[in-house]
């Protein structure tokens, strides 16, 4: 009798899951027939709003800094995975805090491109190759209203649930993309697509929320699109950042015949670029270990060693991790010291706090690397070593964070790292700068970085005037700067560009 019972509840367990399907599928179909999905090859937009840039926030707790858009369009060809969206970004009325570009100086055209495996971008006459970029922009046509339907209908995962949305009961139909995302899209009672929703991979905060939210729908000649679109990368229960784009759509066109996209060959051929290594001593004991974009400096004290910067992701952790135990043999890393919280210059931290080494942070830092940072939860899409290997700090769960919110040292009694907040910044409210006050070296983020030699030298801006201002009262005597972007520069040639302010 047991045994009956029991495959009693599993035939019904089998049964639900099929209806649903069913369920997901009826649902489907009705919501293709309303928005006319079975007439849309390939869709042109038009509008204006804004974008905004992620990981960039002035400080963690704040939303994700704006850009005005104007000149907007976008078209998707669904048939052959392809998407050219093209505006004009300029500062409007919004707020010249935080990073990503703030403030932003006239106007700035930006083309974003992909086609099947290939992505680009072409904001100036020649491509940039986004290999890495590929999977997310595909992922992205199906996040579209029209895209979502049709993945769906020909997911074989597709599935149904109830809920609500907005006070509005929804349909949440789910499948997954690209053998990896999960999607869901939420359908209302009249068959609209109200929200589509994924999680992508993000060095700091995990796997990531991103949705899009339609409304406003409006009848196109026989195809119904939203007027607004409006989405968010990031979840403000982990952190401030969450508003990412906004359109209002003026114009829908379908089925153009929009020439399809010519992936150019240097975009064809291009792969992800390798994690570049290169270490020059600045001092003795005080090495600069240079990548592609985002460099780190390396101090060796008696018996540890303190590395300033973590930034970028895991990858390039590791190749400068492995590079400063070349260097400095037989030492710990004990301490890994981070000039901001802008994910370029964060995305490394993990890292080096799964290899035992205390994070050095401004105080302002403190809640969200505690929280979100350094949350020891798994990470699907992305695992790195804190999330699969070292889930844990010592005993405690407590993760080793310092926070500084004056002079703070680090010394071995001999040599000695002084870090110090930079105070009146526009770009983050969490900065530090890290002097050696033997060596007469000063390392910044993003306030002053060097040009290569024979360069044009950038114009003093309002970060560079807090740097200057910095220096100045706290008496630092610096010899050298050191870019955690750019290059190493005398402080002669430092005061050269503040003296034009
Ligand atoms: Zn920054
Ligand atoms: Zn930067």
């Amino acid at each position: 009798m047991v045994t009956t019972r029991w495959l009693g509840i599993a035939v019904g367990v089998l049964f639900a899951a099929s209806t649903a399907a069913q369920d997901a599928r009826t649902v489907l179909r009705a919501a293709a027939d309303a928005l006319g999905v079975r007439n849309v090859q390939s869709i042109e937009y038009t509008g204006n709003g804004y974008v905004a840039a992620v990981g960039q926030n002035f400080t963690p707790d704040q939303d994700w800094p704006r850009f005005e858009v104007i000149n907007y369009s976008r078209t998707i060809d669904y048939q052959n995975r392809s998407s050219r969206e093209e505006y004009v970004r300029r500062q409007g009325a919004f707020p010249a805090r935080g990073g990503g570009g703030t403030p932003l100086q006239g106007e700035q055209p930006q083309r974003f491109l992909t086609a099947g495996n290939f992505s680009w971008n072409l904001n100036s006459s020649t491509p940039a190759p986004l290999p890495a970029e590929a999977e997310i922009r595909e992922l992205d046509i199906w996040l579209s209203p029209h895209g979502f339907l049709k993945a769906a209908l020909e997911a074989a995962d597709v599935s149904a649930a109830e809920s609500t949305f907005e006070g509005q009961k929804v349909t949440v139909i789910s499948f997954t993309a690209q053998g990896k995302y999960r999607v869901n899209g939420e359908i209302t009672g009249d068959n609209l697509v109200a929200r589509t929703q994924t999680w992508i991979a993000n060095p700091v905060l995990g796997d990531t929320l991103f949705d899009h939210r339609y409304s406003n729908y409006r009848d196109f000649g026989g195809v119904r699109f939203p007027t607004l679109l409006h989405s968010h990368q990031g979840d403000p229960q982990v952190s401030g950042g969450r508003n990412w784009k906004e359109i209002h759509v003026q114009n829908v066109r379908v089925n153009l015949n929009p020439e399809r996209l010519t992936v150019p060959d240097s975009v064809r051929t291009a792969t992800i670029p390798a994690v570049v290594v290169e270490s020059s001593k600045l001092a003795p004991g005080v090495w600069r270990i240079a990548g592609g974009t985002h460099h780190s400096v390396a101090v060796e004290f008696r018996d540890f060693v303190a590395v300033v910067e973590a930034p970028l992701n895991e990858a390039r952790s590791l190749a400068v991790i492995a590079e400063t135990r070349r260097l400095i043999p037989g030492k710990p890393i004990r301490y890994i010291v981070n000039t901001h919280h802008h994910f370029d210059h964060s995305g490394g931290l993990r890292t080096y706090v799964a290899l035992g080494a205390t994070l050095v942070t401004h105080q302002a830092n403190r809640d969200f690397y505690r929280n979100v940072l350094l949350h020891p939860a798994r990470r699907t899409l992305e695992p790195d070593l804190l999330s699969n290997v070292v889930p844990r700090f010592a005993d405690d769960r407590e993760p080793p964070i310092e926070t500084v919110n004056a002079r703070y040292v680090i010394s071995d009694g001999s040599r000695t790292l002084d870090l110090y907040p930079v105070k009146g910044l526009a770009h983050a409210g969490t900065a530090l700068i890290a002097y050696l006050p033997k060596e007469k070296i000063l390392i910044n983020a993003d306030l002053y970085s060097p040009p290569a030699p024979g360069a044009q030298p950038p114009a003093a801006n309002a970060s560079f005037r807090s740097l200057q201002q910095t220096i100045q009262s706290l008496g630092l005597d610096v010899e050298r700067h050191v870019g955690i972007h750019g290059e190493v520069a005398s402080h002669a040639d430092f005061l050269k560009i503040a003296g034009g302010t």
